[in-house]
C-alpha cells in the first residue's frame, strides 16, 4: 500500500483512499510517527474503502458493456446542480475533499462541504464554469479574429441573461456570457460569430444575417439549436 502524507495548516488528521494510493493529510507539526500510528489504527477502514474501489470498477466495467445511453441530459439534475454540462458534454457531479472544483474522467468534482446541498453545489459549479469560461472563451475568441484578421478592441466574459451583448460596431466589443463554454464547440462558435458580425452591423436585419452567413454557412440550424441550451442561462 502506498501511502502519501501531505502536511496542512489544519488540525485534524485526514485520510483520503485514492484507487492506487493512500493519501494523509497531516497537521505540519505531528510527529511522522504519529502519522503511520493514525494509518495503522484505521487500516481496517482503508482495506475496506480500497475494496470498495475494486467493486465499483467491477460495477462499472458492468454498467458500460451492459448501457451505453446510461449518461442522458436531464434539465432537473442540471438545476439541482447534480449534472453540469461542459462543451456540450454531459458530466455527472460528485463530492471530493479537495478544495477545488476540478474536472476529471467525465464527472466534475465539488468540494463535500459545498456538495452537501443544492446551493453549495451550484455555487461551486458556478465559479468553476466562470473560471473556465474566463479562460477558455478569451482563447477561443482571439483564435476566431485571427483567423478572420479581426481585433476585439475588448473582450470580455461576465455574468449576462443572454448569451451574448450584442454591440455597436464601431466598439469592436466582444462580450460573452460564461455559461458559452457549456455549449457543445460549434454553438460556442456561433455565438462568437454573432459577436464578430456585430463589428460590421448593427441590429439582426438581413445584412446582419449575410455577414454571419460568410462566418458559419448555413446556420439555420445552429441558431434553432441554441434555443434548446437556453435554460442554461437561469440555472
Ligand atoms: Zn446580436
Amino acid at each position: 500500500m502506498r501511502v502519501v502524507v501531505e502536511r496542512t495548516n489544519k488540525r485534524l488528521v485526514q485520510i483520503k483512499v485514492q484507487k492506487d494510493c493512500v493519501v494523509v493529510f497531516a497537521p505540519w507539526y505531528m510527529h511522522i510517527e504519529k502519522v503511520r500510528q493514525t494509518v495503522s489504527e484505521n487500516l481496517a477502514w482503508i482495506k475496506q474503502k480500497q475494496q470498495e474501489f475494486v467493486a465499483q470498477r467491477d460495477a462499472k466495467i458492468d454498467s458500460e458493456s451492459e448501457d451505453k445511453s446510461q449518461n442522458v441530459l436531464s434539465i432537473s439534475k442540471v438545476f439541482q446542480g447534480m449534472q453540469v454540462l461542459v462543451g456540450g458534454e454531459i458530466f455527472d457531479v460528485k463530492p471530493t475533499l479537495e478544495n477545488k472544483t476540478f474536472c476529471k474522467d467525465n464527472v466534475v468534482f465539488v468540494n463535500k462541504d459545498a456538495f452537501d446541498s443544492k446551493d453549495g453545489r451550484l455555487k461551486a459549479l458556478k465559479s468553476y464554469l466562470k473560471r473556465i469560461g474566463a479562460n477558455y472563451l478569451s482563447t477561443e475568441i482571439s483564435a476566431f479574429g485571427s483567423k478572420y484578421s479581426l481585433c476585439p478592441k475588448k473582450i470580455e466574459i461576465k455574468q449576462l441573461v443572454t448569451w451574448l451583448r450584442c454591440c455597436e460596431p464601431n466598439n469592436r466589443f466582444v462580450c460573452l456570457d460564461f455559461r458559452v463554454v457549456q455549449l457543445p464547440m460549434d454553438l460556442q462558435q456561433y455565438v462568437i460569430a454573432h459577436a464578430f458580425s456585430h463589428f460590421f452591423r448593427l441590429g439582426h436585419g438581413a445584412d446582419f444575417a449575410s455577414v454571419m452567413e460568410n462566418f458559419i454557412p448555413h446556420n439555420k440550424d445552429i441558431q434553432q439549436r441554441l434555443a434548446d441550451y437556453d435554460f442554461l442561462l437561469s440555472v
